[in-house]
């Protein structure tokens, strides 16, 4: 194995994690500060904190009354605690590729069998494809994540409800980018026992906070509790959560925003010579590059110091780049070093 590699942004544009771009005011800040003041630091923080949970359920959903929440130190935390769940002899997981890696390297470091369907060339799924992988492995849980990442597209829901329908094992929707997207399934989740819904609060603007959420039947909630660490997530990110969610509204703007600064990106790469984009529903485009190289085109970017992501390597992104959706500087400081580059 190797580890998750994280490259340093210092000094850089940094167009290559998903981060929201934008910071609170200095206003808030303050009274975010103040807020925290009140922290009784020296205690174990609640280790179920129904007041945040319930302000989550208000602000995402679902209201529905037969869904509970998990709370996790970022989504990730969830990720390996579903994997967790179901790590015993024989036990695999499915997924598709291209799509978030470490569905794949946390089922490989806790020795379960990972399954991935390669998506077709438009990166829809191919239902029959998945549909012969969950015959042949069964697998106790499935990870699909809507919209997906890198490739930023949603599937078709019909699809989604047919895997959940006939997986015996638990499905995951995994909606880190649902701030951005056109669907969700927050309001069918309960119509579906053996779906979970993953959402994060890193794309909205939190991702130095580590925090994220699942949603799924109380059952199962309660069977993934057992082995969650009971004091996963400290005070001062609960307390800044709920401080968070009480100005909910100020999210809400800036995914907004980053919707709009993605239409005018979009048109911005598309008036570029030699390169497709692909259509986005989340906070970030896929590219692919036709006249020159994405290691070529990437390693130009760095040293005009904007920092994206090489996904070339990826099943299926041959020649492909992935770009973060950044303030209007940003996206103008990619563009400008673009342009350079592939008219080099
Ligand atoms: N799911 C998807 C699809 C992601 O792309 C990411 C992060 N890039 C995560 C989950 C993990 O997010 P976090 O751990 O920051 O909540």
């Amino acid at each position: 194995m190797s580890a998750y590699q994280v490259p340093d942004a210092s000094g850089l544009v940094k167009l290559d994690a998903m981060e929201n771009p934008y910071q609170w005011s200095d206003e808030i800040n303050a009274l975010w500060l103040q807020y925290l003041s009140q922290a009784t630091i020296n205690r174990y923080p609640d280790p179920d904190p129904a007041s945040l949970k319930h302000q989550l359920k208000q602000c995402f959903g679902p209201q529905h009354e037969d869904i509970a929440l998990l709370l996790g130190n970022g989504s990730d935390e969830l990720i390996q605690l579903l994997v967790l769940a179901i790590a015993k002899p024989g036990a695999s997981v499915l997924t598709v590729a291209p799509s978030f890696s470490m569905y794949q390297l946390i089922a490989q470091m806790l020795g379960v069998d990972c399954h991935c369907v390669p998506l077709d060339d438009k990166f829809e799924l191919d239902q029959a494809a998945m549909l012969a992988a969950i015959e042949e492995h069964d697998p106790a849980l499935i990870f699909l994540a809507y919209p997906n990442n890198p490739t930023a597209n949603l599937w078709s829901r019909d699809d989604l409800e047919q895997i959940v329908t006939v997986s015996k094992g638990l499905v995951v929707i995994d909606e880190a980018y649902g701030p951005f997207a056109s669907a969700s399934f927050v309001d069918q989740i309960h119509a579906y026992p053996n779906m979970l819904l993953l959402r994060t609060a890193s794309k909205l603007g939190l991702a130095g906070l580590r925090f994220g959420w699942l949603a799924a039947a109380h059952e199962l909630v309660a069977e993934l509790n057992k082995i969650r660490l009971p004091y996963n997530i400290n005070c001062l990110t609960q307390m800044t959560m709920q401080f968070a969610l009480q100005n909910f509204p100020v999210f809400a703007q800036q995914a907004e925003k980053i919707c709009q600064s993605r239409t005018i990106l979009a048109s911005g790469l598309s008036a570029l010579p030699g390169l497709t984009l692909f259509p986005s529903e989340a906070n970030f485009i896929l590219i692919r590059l036709h006249t020159q190289s994405a290691d070529y085109v990437y390693t130009e970017l760095l040293a005009q110091k904007v920092l994206i992501k090489n996904v070339s390597k990826q099943m299926g992104l041959s020649n492909c780049l992935r770009v973060t959706v950044g303030t209007e500087e940003e996206n103008q400081a990619l563009l400008e070093a673009l342009r350079h580059t592939l008219k080099s």
